[in-house]
């Protein structure tokens, strides 16, 4: 009876993925959770989205390390907190790798703050308020993780991570453990993007800010981006926010505006009327209807103004 559950489950869920080679017969023996066919839609900001072929949560650096150095020859894609994601009606092929509590503390020490790639940027936008750091205003509002942050350049206000960054641990493709320093890692940020290789996984960060007397600056600044955000861009909604890079010369959503995309839908994927540059998915939007959308808008931009729109969300992923 077990075993024809299971089949039918394997049949269900599994098939869309070599059912005859499991991919996950293939991995090392590890200490973090590995699963098979785990479902992403509660993992990412838009709720949308198939499952992870292989799903892997490394209990720590060197369990990430020793997995890395053990596994075959198969794309590994690293999710954090997905909340500048569209993971598509497919799911991901390969290996997806989600660091999860063992990667949230966040240690200080005098104007630093030392950060697992999995601790949220608001959690560390409080620490530093709480420590009386100052430059991390900025981060209040932006709901990832400091790896996701990192890999995003994500910024606000005039201020990018970048600004920020004393040193990062990567676990590379082949498994080491490397430290690299501020001075290395100079040349490696532009707008919302990361040079550095792909394959790389940030696991851990130091941020330095300022040590100040008066911790009232901070907070007030703080209040003053979070009214902003209150304001200016939709709460409460499942989005991924920014969709599109700002070009030169016309924030993204202006140009949205002027085409008359604002408030435009496909299925349950809609644009934001508050800010057109935000899609939300406003129940039971599919990846597909999302990524639809977003590239209508590419088109009648291009079309309109002559201006290509780049994706700042990252779609991973395949169709169904
Ligand atoms: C309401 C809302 C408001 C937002 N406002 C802003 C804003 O003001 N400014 C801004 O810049 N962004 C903003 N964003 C976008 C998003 O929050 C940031 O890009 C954030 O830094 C993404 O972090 P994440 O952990 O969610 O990454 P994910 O969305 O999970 O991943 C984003 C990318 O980072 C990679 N990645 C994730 N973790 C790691 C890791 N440990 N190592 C290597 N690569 C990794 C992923 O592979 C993917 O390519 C907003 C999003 C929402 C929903």
């Amino acid at each position: 009876m077990t075993q024809r559950w299971t089949n039918t489950l394997e049949s269900l869920f599994i098939k869309p993925f070599l059912p005859k080679d499991r991919l996950i017969r293939q991995m090392p023996i590890v200490r973090g959770k590995l699963t098979e066919n785990e479902p992403l839609h509660k993992k990412n900001w838009f709720g949308v989205g198939g499952a992870a072929q292989v799903y892997f949560e490394p209990a720590d650096a060197a369990d990430l390390a020793f997995f890395r150095q053990n596994i075959p020859p198969v794309p590994v894609q690293v999710l954090g907190s997905g909340s500048n994601v569209l993971i598509r009606d497919g799911g991901i092929p390969g290996i997806t790798v989600h660091l999860g509590k063992p990667f949230q503390q966040i240690t200080v020490t005098e104007n630093c703050l030392c950060c697992g790639a999995a601790a949220g940027v608001m959690e560390v936008a409080r620490t530093a308020l709480k420590n009386n750091i100052a430059d991390f205003e900025f981060l209040c509002g932006i709901p990832g993780s400091v790896g996701g942050a990192v890999r995003m350049n994500a910024g606000a206000y005039g201020f990018e991570m970048k600004n920020c960054l004393k040193s990062l641990t990567v676990v590379t493709q082949e498994g080491e453990i490397r430290v690299l320093q501020a001075e290395e890692l100079h040349d490696s940020f532009t707008y919302r993007k990361c040079l550095l290789p792909q394959e790389w996984i940030f696991v851990s960060a130091v941020l330095k800010g300022r040590k100040v007397k008066d911790s009232s600056v901070i907070r007030e600044k703080m209040e003053a981006n979070r009214q902003k955000r209150e304001k200016g861009q939709p709460t409460g909604v499942r989005t991924a926010g920014s969709t599109f890079k700002n070009p030169e010369g016309m924030p993204a959503w202006q140009l949205i505006d002027k085409v008359g995309m604002r408030g435009a839908k496909v299925g349950g994927a809609e644009v934001s009327r508050k800010h057109c540059n935000f899609l939300i998915n406003t129940g039971h939007a599919t990846a597909k209807d999302i990524e639809t959308l977003g590239e209508q808008i590419r088109e009648k931009v291009f079309q309109k103004e002559g201006i290509q729109l780049e994706w700042e969300v990252k779609k991973i992923g395949v169709d169904k």
